[in-house]
Formats: C-alpha cells, structure tokens, sequence
C-alpha cells in the first residue's frame, strides 16, 4: 500500500508531561496504535459494505454490520479544518503555545477525518484543503512505548 518509507521522528512536538496515549482496554482501537508503532496507518473498514470508519467503534455507522476490519491506507490527507491553539489546556503546554492541530481528511478512506497536530512553524499559514502527509512520531523511550500520528505540509 505504502509506496515510500513512513516518514518518521523521534523529536516530540509537544513537551513531556501530557497523558500517555493507550489502545483502549477493551482492544476496540488497538490495530491503529500496533500500526502506528510499526510506521503504518491503519483505519477501520466495514467488511461487510467496504465502508471506512474513523474514529473506531464496534458496528460500522453505514450497514450495522459488526463485522469491521482494519486496512492500512496511504499515511496522506488533506486540511479539512485547523486551528491554532493559543492557551494551554494542561500544564505541560505552558511554554509550548502557539502551536496547531488540525482535522485531516483522507480521500482514499472515504474521506475519514483524523485530529493531529501540524508540525512545523506554529505561525505559518495553514490553507483549507492543501495536502498534507502523516509523521510517525516514536515514543519508544517511553514506559509504555507508543507512536503518535502527527502531520506535515506536503512537499
Ligand atoms: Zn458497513
């Protein structure tokens, strides 16, 4: 599926000290955290009527179906929505604002929209719809190691 090495990072774009990100016990979103791990994207498809789900959930939203499964798609997306955060809203963001998240859409999963953060300099301008390709950033130092999906301006 993927055509090119996942671009990865090691350098955290927010500081240490927010809460660690976990599957969920019940396993429901464990396939996109081993993906992410592994430099992959890894969305939710319904088996049943082929339909791309985000965030994930137990029945697919279209069909009903229970029988939902996991298909890896090109790490790229587009800005459908953004923001740039300027108060910290936990204590570990004192001196990290401003800084941007963005909602990603990815038109080669149904248009799925995912929430990230966009690398690079918080300043900048950020345009509607200009594309934009995920970073993999590692936390294997971590107690419990874990890989965030975060997103860059395309090139
Ligand atoms: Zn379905």
């Amino acid at each position: 599926m993927t055509t090119t090495e996942p671009q990865t990072t090691t350098d955290a774009y927010l500081p240490a000290g927010l809460a660690t990100p976990a599957a969920q016990r019940d396993g429901l979103d464990a396939p996109y955290w081993e993906g992410a791990r592994d430099g992959k994207l890894i969305v939710q498809r319904c088996n049943a009527c082929r339909e791309f789900q985000w965030g994930p959930e137990w029945v697919c939203h279209h069909c009903h179906s229970f029988d939902l499964g996991w298909e890896e798609v090109e790490p790229r997306g587009n800005v459908y929505s953004w923001e740039r955060i300027w108060h910290p809203v936990h204590p570990a963001l004192t001196d990290a604002c401003p800084y941007v998240v963005v909602l990603v859409e990815l038109p080669q999963a149904g248009n799925i929209r995912m929430v990230g953060n966009l690398l690079g300099r918080p300043l900048d301008a950020v345009e509607i719809g200009s594309p934009v390709d995920a970073v993999f950033e590692h936390h294997a130092d971590a107690d419990d190691p874990f890989t965030l999906v975060q997103w860059r301006r395309s090139e």
